[in-house]
């Protein structure tokens, strides 16, 4: 099922990004996570690409298979461009349609020194259009709550999501972000700019010391003063901090559903304890959801 026929209907939806596993050894908490997330029956869980390498493009199908075939979930794949060139993605796209994945979130790919990039493909709406040219995907794009890290200013922000959609994006989910009030603004600026397609808020749990300083660092989230207050109080204590993400970002999330928006998408770091207080802490107002 292609994920923009959702909310076509005006389904509101529940999904999950995972990542595919980097060793074998830990398939075993994959399957774990995957367990207690199909058990809230997600309309789709997406699953991230390495950038580079064919190896790390036949672990994210690999994993997008399982998702399908053993969870009976609609899985999204993510596929990257900046470092393929026309031939590759070619050679991505019958692979994926051929296991029946009909879902693909297409990105750029951040910038890396020790990956060349290719000229086939410099931004997103390069490889949406390619793709939807080419096969019937149904492509999803990414978006920035508080502008992406190379963007000079709002405006040109707001202009080039218009060209990812116009280049068929047809579903638009977030970067992670602490702050409610920087999404519902970013939703507005794609109303006020014609771009009508579906925003969907991505929640990240923050559970320990490390992960917090790693999304100052790589995503640019600003963290509100509430929140730091919260990460201060608890720094000490592993435990604590994990409680105290834990509940903030089912908070943000209860805020989120309590307003107009069209679905929650949670990233899990595969983590089976994370997905279980997850599950268990909104398990309730799912199924009120999906009345
Ligand atoms: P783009 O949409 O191309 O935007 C990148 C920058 O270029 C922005 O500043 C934009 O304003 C600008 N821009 C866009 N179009 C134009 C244009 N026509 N002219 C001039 N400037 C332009 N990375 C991975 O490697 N693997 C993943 O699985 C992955 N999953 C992600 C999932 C989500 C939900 C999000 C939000 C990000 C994900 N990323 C992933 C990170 C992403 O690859 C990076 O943020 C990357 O730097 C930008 O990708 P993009 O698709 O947003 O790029």
């Amino acid at each position: 099922m292609k994920i923009a026929d959702y909310y076509k209907k005006n389904k509101r939806t529940l999904s999950f990004e995972i990542f595919p596993p980097k060793k074998d050894s830990e398939l075993k908490n994959i399957d774990a996570t995957l367990e207690i997330l199909s058990e809230l029956r997600p309309d789709f869980i997406s699953v991230t690409f390495g950038a580079g390498g064919s190896s790390n493009c036949n672990r994210t199908i690999e994993l997008a298979k399982k998702i399908k075939e053993d969870y009976h979930v609609e899985p999204v794949v993510h596929l990257t461009c900046l470092s393929y060139d026309r031939s590759e993605i070619d050679e991505f796209s019958k692979v994926l349609k051929s296991e029946g994945i009909e879902n693909i979130l297409a990105l750029r790919g951040d910038r890396n020194p020790d990956l060349p990039e290719k000229e086939d493909f410099r931004h997103a709406s390069d490889l949406t259009a390619y793709l939807k040219e080419k096969e019937d995907f149904c492509i999803a794009g990414a978006c920035y709550p508080e502008c992406h890290p190379e963007s000079k200013n709002r405006v040109e922000e707001i202009r080039h999501l218009k060209t990812k959609v116009d280049a068929g994006a047809e579903v638009l989910l977030s970067q992670l972000f602490f702050d409610n009030a920087c999404f519902y603004r970013l939703v507005e600026d794609c109303r006020i700019a014609g771009i009508e397609t579906p925003v969907i808020p991505g929640i990240m749990p923050v559970i320990n010391a490390a992960q917090i300083k790693r999304m100052v660092t790589m995503c640019g989230a600003s963290f509100p003063t509430r929140f730091e207050k919260i990460i201060h109080r608890y720094a000490e204590s592993k435990e604590a901090l994990f409680d105290a993400g834990m509940s903030y970002a089912l908070t943000q999330t209860i805020e989120l559903l309590t307003n107009d928006i069209q679905g929650i998408h949670l990233y899990t770091m595969n983590n089976p304890v994370v997905a279980g207080k997850i599950c268990e802490g909104i398990k309730n107002i799912i199924k009120v959801e999906q009345r």
